[in-house]
């Protein structure tokens, strides 16, 4: 596989890892936990915000398993997704007001 084509690959994977996330309402549980206000300050909240981040999942799982590939195989795509979805927890998620999530990208963009 050359190079151009790996980039290409790992966008297209990364949608799907999105997708799957939407898909899985881990953002209405993420404002339910939190009675849809903002962590920080408690105005309504607007989004959620990942304090573990999908990329960094997708890396660690990587990492731990250096045996899967997920473009070899449709089967090791979604056992490498199903993976990523394990860390997806509703840990990883704070619902915030949209000024607290500024705030919070204006640290750490
Ligand atoms: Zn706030
Ligand atoms: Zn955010």
């Amino acid at each position: 596989m050359t190079h151009t084509q790996g980039a290409a690959d790992s966008k297209k994977f990364y949608r799907s890892l999105r997708d799957k996330v939407d898909r899985s309402g881990w953002k209405a549980q993420v404002f339910a936990r939190d009675k849809n206000k903002c962590c920080r300050c408690s105005k309504p909240a607007h989004v959620v915000h990942h304090v573990y981040h999908l990329a960094q999942m997708r890396d660690d799982v990587f990492r731990e398993n250096r045996q899967l590939d997920p473009y070899r195989s449709r089967r090791e795509l979604i056992r490498f997704l199903n993976l990523v979805i394990e860390k997806h927890t509703l840990d990883v998620g704070e619902s915030l007001c949209s000024s607290c999530h500024k705030a919070e990208h204006y640290d750490d963009p």
